[in-house]
């Protein structure tokens, strides 16, 4: 139970001077209880050790990139390969083809794809193919949706202009109403609506998508010209073996991935169909290393294990597992415990914690129990994940549930929570 962390406080002193703010982006721990670690050291399968060596059953899965395990023996091994043979190189590799045919052969609405390296790079390939399609500007997204962290969709103020994040109105997720009304505010400017697959925004309780939201969603883009895009850069492959709206029955014109079809290789992907296609050969984009020939490897590999195993419902039967020992535990310790999102792609929050204390609490007691949750984003799971790991996290969880309820009185406000009540 809970190691040292020597290490760790010594690499944060280090970054605090040659690293801003210590650390960025969504890798900063300065939003998670204080004894979370900063700092990795390896991983294998479903486990993680941090710079200190203490050893964890990781529920983050790198924040989605872990699929299949870490360093997964076949598709580590093409990934090697292909680097030995050639990497970065003047052209890309025939693999760029493979992966587009495999890729579009496997995702029902498409019938092209662009590769590039991060979710970002894709989500705004997919804006600008849009306006390029319809020579519109307004895009419609969801309020709180994540979609990336270039100046048009980044979450935080600083540094960004107005006109950055012009030509953007916002819906409520589900809610076909506001949905109507953004594109009426939108009137003949529509270039798409940006939907994520599920709402798994950071802080609050995940809702599956309405099917009549998706429906309608993909009738309004019929009737106005605009193009459907569906952010699948995080949902992608853990929902289903194809886009994640499928299992709505609804197909976008353009779908953005990321994040796992590689297994944490860099790689991403706009896919899109026929009816994108003149837009997307019009506009240019490129980066140095959107053409690395190993990622590509490693995707094909990791492509070919989704639609060749038993993955999704092996993992969909080990977030059963979690969620029914989780519920049961929570209630028997007398607390309410809202688990939202899809079974592999859970969020836990506690009744009555608009601040997070509790969650915080119980997040450390797992912590130091070797198992990392996160208190207010949503987790993964991952392949590599056995019925014993989850047993393991479950035991942990227990004695977290009783450590909260002995010190449930005591619990301080969390300063840098002060945000959530504000
Ligand atoms: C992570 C994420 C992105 C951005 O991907 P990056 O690889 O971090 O640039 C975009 N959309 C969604 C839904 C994401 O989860």
């Amino acid at each position: 139970m809970g190691g040292s962390n020597s290490k760790d406080r010594e690499l944060r002193e280090r970054a605090a001077k040659v690293i801003p703010g210590g650390m960025y982006g969504h890798l900063s721990v300065a939003l998670l209880p204080d004894d979370y670690p900063q700092f990795y050291s390896r991983a294998e399968g479903a486990r993680l050790w941090d710079a200190d060596g203490n050893e964890l059953l990781d529920f983050m899965c790198a924040y989605g990139p872990n699929l299949f395990g870490y360093g997964h023996p076949e598709i580590n091994a093409a990934f090697v390969r292909q680097m030995e043979i050639g990497d970065t190189l003047t052209g890309p590799s025939g693999l760029i083809v493979e992966l587009a045919e495999a890729f579009t052969g496997m995702v029902t609405h498409a019938d092209w794809a662009m590769f590039c390296k991060n979710g970002t790079d894709a989500t705004s390939i997919a804006m600008v193919t849009a306006r390029a399609h319809t020579r519109r500007k307004t895009i419609i997204m969801a309020k709180g949706a994540y979609h990336g962290a270039a100046p048009w969709c980044t979450p935080r103020p600083a540094g960004v202009t107005p006109e950055d994040k012009a030509n953007q109105v916002f819906c409520n997720y589900n809610d076909i109403a506001s949905l109507e009304a953004a594109v009426a505010a939108a009137g003949d400017d529509l270039a798409a609506i940006f939907a994520a697959p599920v709402k798994h925004d950071a802080f609050v309780d995940q809702a599956a998508p309405d099917p009549a939201y998706a429906r309608r969603a993909r009738e309004l883009c019929d009737q106005t010209g605009a193009l459907l895009v569906v952010d699948d850069v995080r949902a992608g492959l853990r929902i289903a073996r194809d886009c994640s709206w499928s299992v709505v029955g609804v197909e976008p014109d353009l779908s953005t991935w990321g994040k796992c079809f590689a297994n944490g290789h860099p790689i991403s992907a706009v896919l899109g169909s026929d009816k994108a296609r003149a837009a997307a050969a019009s506009i240019f984009v490129t980066g140095s290393f959107w053409f690395q020939a190993a990622p590509m490897a490693a995707a094909l590999q990791t492509l070919k294990l989704v639609r060749e195993t038993d993955y999704l419902e092996r993992l969909n039967a080990l977030g059963a597992r979690l969620r029914d020992g989780l519920a049961e535990r929570a209630s028997a310790a007398g607390f309410g415990f809202r688990q939202t999102g899809p079974l592999t792609m859970p969020l836990f929050l506690f009744d009555d914690d608009r601040d997070l204390r509790k969650g915080f609490f119980w997040s450390s007691a797992m912590l130091q129990r070797g198992v990392y949750v996160h208190p207010w984003h949503n987790m993964f799971l991952c392949t590599a994940m056995t019925e014993a790991d989850i047993d393991f996290a479950l035991n942990a969880a227990e004695d977290s549930f009783k450590a909260l309820k002995a010190n449930a009185a005591s619990l301080q406000p969390i300063e840098k929570l002060a945000f959530l009540t504000a």
